[in-house]
């Protein structure tokens, strides 16, 4: 099942898609029921916003997969590398990308994002299930060069608009081995796999619930396959996640 936030000018709502349409819910499915109202809005009419707002925290995973921290000059960690985005940092399709001033190599980074269900701590890799609302596509928006300046990733992962998220929430979904790529400007630039993850999605889960309690609606980016690269003003990039949908911003410097 796939759910959409959108709007039509007004508040932003919830609707679970079919077809064309957007069957349009009550209230926010991270903290009711899914209810459908019975109103359905044609898709095209709707604009689609990132799919979930985390309350609380994105927290993001550097160096999942073994050809991006090669192709970066980097050893496969040995545990998972955490870091963290807020949520400032959410944009939804089709908003823009807005470079940093102080950075001149902003590079895309397309990833599987797991969305979570419910309050929980030390969640042991067998129950990681039990605590995932759903899925979407990620755009781990990275400033390269001031990452590799900084002692830390913040400046580097964190500013405004580094995190595109859709273009819808899915439940439901086989994650063992869906396609992740990015594109830009049409021309392909990553093109992996999730069967590629260093560290699998319960793995993960656990992992950062030893660190912090993860509350409803946080995000987990689960790190990014080969081929990161630059993104410039004027381009757009597409993250792609077989199962998902295509997530497309353009990239503007003001
Ligand atoms: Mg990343």
């Amino acid at each position: 099942m796939r759910i959409a936030r959108f709007t039509t000018g007004d508040d932003p709502r919830y609707a679970v898609v079919d077809g064309d349409d957007l069957e349009v819910l009550s209230g926010d499915p991270l903290y009711t029921p899914l209810n459908p109202t019975g109103q359905r809005v044609p898709l095209e009419s709707a604009r689609l916003l990132a799919p979930i707002i985390p309350r609380s925290k994105i927290v993001g995973i550097g160096r999942n997969y073994a050809a991006h921290a090669a192709e970066l000059g980097n050893e496969v960690p040995e545990r998972p590398i955490v870091f963290l985005k807020p949520n400032t940092s959410v944009i939804g399709p089709d908003d823009p990308i807005v470079l940093p001033s102080y950075s001149r190599d902003v590079h895309h980074e397309a990833e599987l994002a797991v969305v979570i269900s419910r309050l929980c701590k030390d969640v042991p890799p067998e129950r990681a299930k039990d605590v995932i609302l759903g899925y979407t596509a990620a755009n781990d928006v990275t400033a390269r060069d001031v990452q590799k300046e900084d002692a830390t990733w913040t400046r580097g992962k964190s500013f405004d608009t580094s995190c595109p998220l859709g273009p819808f929430l899915v439940m439901d979904l086989d994650i063992s081995d869906l396609r992740v790529q990015a594109r830009v400007d049409g021309d392909l630039r990553q093109d992996g796999s999730t069967a590629q993850m260093i560290y699998s999605v319960p793995d993960l889960i656990a992992y950062v619930s030893s660190i912090f309690t993860l509350l409803p609606g946080d995000v987990i980016l689960t790190g990014t396959p080969a081929g990161v690269g630059p993104i410039e003003e004027g381009q757009r990039v597409e993250v792609e996640v077989e199962g998902i949908g295509v997530l497309g911003n353009p990239v503007v410097r003001r």
